[in-house]
């Protein structure tokens, strides 16, 4: 298989605040209160790179929360302006590419259910031409490489150069521990593919709950992947989404300290 991206490096949009680059916030923006709250208690961490909060969730069955929609992008952009941090937000369509765009979103991400989906990558892609934002783009449900790759270079032939791929986990059928397998060998063999490709983890979404995250943080940053997605929730047991893989902000600056980032020879 060959892969030949057009990539710029990481550091020219997402300056690392400290080791290692670590992007937070809540799995979904509930209130306002919530988000701004949130997004203060993790910038005066000082070690987080960038706020992420879900607005348009994508949820596996109808009647459950489905994200507050576009009043969101406001009030990431007032967490934006009081803390400095740049903003990162799900996107799944066309619609929602224009809106975070038009709203001042500072980096776009891809949902693991719409890599999956060819036609939807596309459609953001067509959305994307002639635009300069980076985007990161999660692996899909399913543990199939080549749904990935393609997704990557859909929105790499658009134009995008700013571009990051999140591993997040695999569907499996078997029992496991983790809410999504890491199978780490799919994100080995893209960074094998494509050394200059930047990898992020997103270990809240592989363990799916807060026990597991520690040691699945660590052994991202061991396989030398670029940097950490992590979901934190100023009040983690009342979350609307995802309560039971959210850190508090303080739980989270903490497992920062813990983890260890050694410097692998080039
Ligand atoms: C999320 O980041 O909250 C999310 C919905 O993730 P994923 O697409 O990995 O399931
Ligand atoms: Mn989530």
């Amino acid at each position: 298989m060959k892969l030949n991206l057009n990539i710029e490096p990481l550091e020219n949009w997402l300056p690392t605040k400290s080791q290692p680059l670590v992007i937070a916030g809540p799995c979904s923006a509930e209130t306002e209160e919530q988000l701004i709250a949130t997004a203060h208690l993790l910038a005066k961490t000082g070690k987080i790179s960038a706020l992420r909060a879900g607005i348009w969730k994508p949820r596996t069955r109808p009647g459950e929360f489905e994200g507050i929609g576009s009043i969101g992008l406001e009030w990431l952009n007032r967490a934006k302006k009081e803390t400095g941090l740049p903003i990162t937000v799900e996107v799944a369509n066309a619609k929602h590419v224009e809106e975070a765009l038009a709203a001042g979103v500072d980096i776009l991400w891809i949902g693991a259910r719409s890599t999956a989906n060819p036609f939807t990558v596309q459609e953001i892609a067509d959305a994307l031409r002639g635009v300069d934002i980076p985007v990161m783009i999660k692996n899909p449900v399913n543990p199939d490489l080549s749904l990935w790759i393609g997704a990557l270079e859909r929105i790499n032939q658009a134009g995008i150069t700013k571009l990051a791929a999140i591993s997040r986990g695999f569907s499996s059928y078997e029992k496991s521990p983790f809410r999504n397998e890491p199978m780490w060998e799919l994100a080995i063999q893209l960074k094998t593919l494509c050394p200059e490709l930047p990898i992020i983890c997103d270990p809240s979404h592989i363990c799916g709950n807060r026990e597991l995250i520690p040691y699945i943080s660590q052994k991202a940053l061991d396989l030398e992947m670029n940097g950490l997605m992590i979901e934190s929730h100023i009040d983690p047991s009342v979350a609307w989404t995802d309560a039971k893989q959210q850190l508090t902000p303080s739980a989270l600056s903490d497992l920062i300290d813990n983890l260890t980032v050694r410097h692998h020879e080039p």
